[in-house]
């Protein structure tokens, strides 16, 4: 895409806003970007833009936004936005900033999408091909916002992606080599009007470009998902903590594998992965996936996996003190995060538990909350619901 003199407007002035707008610069187009925050609260973002010369608007969206060719929008922005409405009502095309920097992405791309566990897979699939000296550029979510990097990325390089559903909202032509979706559960229903089949439709949007000679991963354990994904052009691989899978990944008996043609391998054991829990052995699985597609020796993996130090605040070994071991898992901000971390300890628990409640419903924890839980610590906004829910239990 030529974009060089277009008049580009960008919808909020965060990560990935800052990100698309200096990308739109470097190609020649004249970026505007906007957002309803006070100046104050976004003055560091502001004065990036201000440096460079790029026009921006703080504390509301003015009529400015409309005159444009067409608008990238933040993750964090609803579609039923008063501006994004306005933009709809106009005619004026909208995509994410995802669907912007992809366009001129020389690399290949492995997308990674999913309710829980995008940050550590997408996380460990870079590590493990940068192990193999393939190198892989880790974006989206995480780290560097994907306009950030992508100038960088060579014809020859990855880019692992970690990709929100909010992303996926406004994709037209994203088309990714691999996409990986790893399980769906209900949350941020907020956004979707409380509507679960307009977030599993957005997740799904990961794979609706992509053509046979690509591939398309996903979990075949999810109900959800199976139940949902339709004739996809992609070629398919899935994988699986509880049966043998055709072609792809599974867990049998302690062992991680991968089969295709028929062909059966044993990549390593449970006790080689360095990140524990059930949740993280699925991860594991989907990375094999991508990872022996691209020609990876089952030794060069199995280190890879050994010495991956895992991501902070996702069940994070801090220290033992007086025996007892402390562990952040502080990015377990849903119910299904919460219930694959009470499977992951054999050891009496201490949950401190608590934040902003988002309509959660723990009667799915209860069970393991009896077994497993001492005692709850409630804390934030949610405490008195908590308390409410598990007084009896604990
Ligand atoms: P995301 O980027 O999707 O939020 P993270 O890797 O940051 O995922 O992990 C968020 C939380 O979910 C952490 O508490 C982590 O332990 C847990 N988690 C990681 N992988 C999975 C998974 N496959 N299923 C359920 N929970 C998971």
């Amino acid at each position: 895409m030529d974009i060089k003199g277009k008049k580009i407007s960008i919808i909020g002035a965060v990560r990935s806003g800052i990100g698309a707008a200096k990308l739109a610069q470097k190609l020649g187009a004249i970026p505007f970007v906007s957002d309803t925050a006070p100046e104050e609260k976004i003055i560091k973002n502001l004065q990036v833009l201000g440096s460079l010369g790029i026009d921006y608007e703080a504390g509301k969206h003015t009529d400015r936004v409309l005159e444009s060719d067409f608008i990238i929008t933040s993750p964090g922005v609803p579609s039923n936005s008063e501006i994004l409405t306005k933009c709809f009502e106009k005619g004026i095309p909208v995509i994410s900033e995802l669907e912007f920097a992809a366009q001129f992405c020389k690399g290949k791309i492995i997308a990674i999408t999913g309710t829980n566990g995008k940050t550590t897979t997408t996380t460990l699939t870079a590590h493990t091909l940068n192990a193999a000296g393939i190198k892989c550029h880790l974006a989206g979510n995480i780290g560097n916002a994907f306009s950030e990097v992508v100038l960088d990325v060579k014809e020859e390089d990855f880019v692992a992606l970690e990709v929100s559903s909010f992303q996926l909202d406004y994709i037209n032509s994203f088309q990714p080599e691999y996409s990986l979706i790893l399980n769906i559960t209900p949350d941020h229903l907020d956004r979707y009007n409380n509507d679960i089949e307009k977030y599993i439709s957005a997740k799904l949007n990961i794979y609706k470009n992509q053509q046979a000679s690509q591939h398309l991963i996903y979990w075949d354990d999810d109900q959800y998902l199976l139940s949902r994904i339709s004739n996809p052009a992609a070629s398919v691989m899935t994988f699986s903590t509880k049966y043998k899978i055709e072609k792809g990944a599974y867990y049998e008996k302690g062992n991680l594998k991968y089969r295709e043609k028929g062909r059966e391998e044993t990549i390593c054991t449970d006790e080689d992965l360095s990140i524990k829990g059930m949740h993280n052995i699925a991860n594991a699985l989907a990375v094999i996936c991508v990872v022996k597609k691209l020609g990876l020796e089952n030794n060069v993996i199995k280190s890879a996996f050994k010495n991956f130090k895992g991501v902070e605040h996702r069940l994070e070994f801090v220290r033992e003190l007086n025996g007892v071991k402390f562990i952040n898992d502080s990015k377990a901000t849903n119910i299904d995060s919460v219930w694959y971390a009470l499977q992951s300890f054999k050891n009496p628990i201490r949950l401190i538990l608590g934040g902003k409640d988002k309509g959660n419903d723990y009667t799915k924890i209860l069970h393991l909350v009896k077994k497993h839980v001492k005692q709850i610590y409630a804390i934030g906004s949610s405490s008195q619901k908590i308390y409410d829910f598990f007084s009896k239990a604990v």
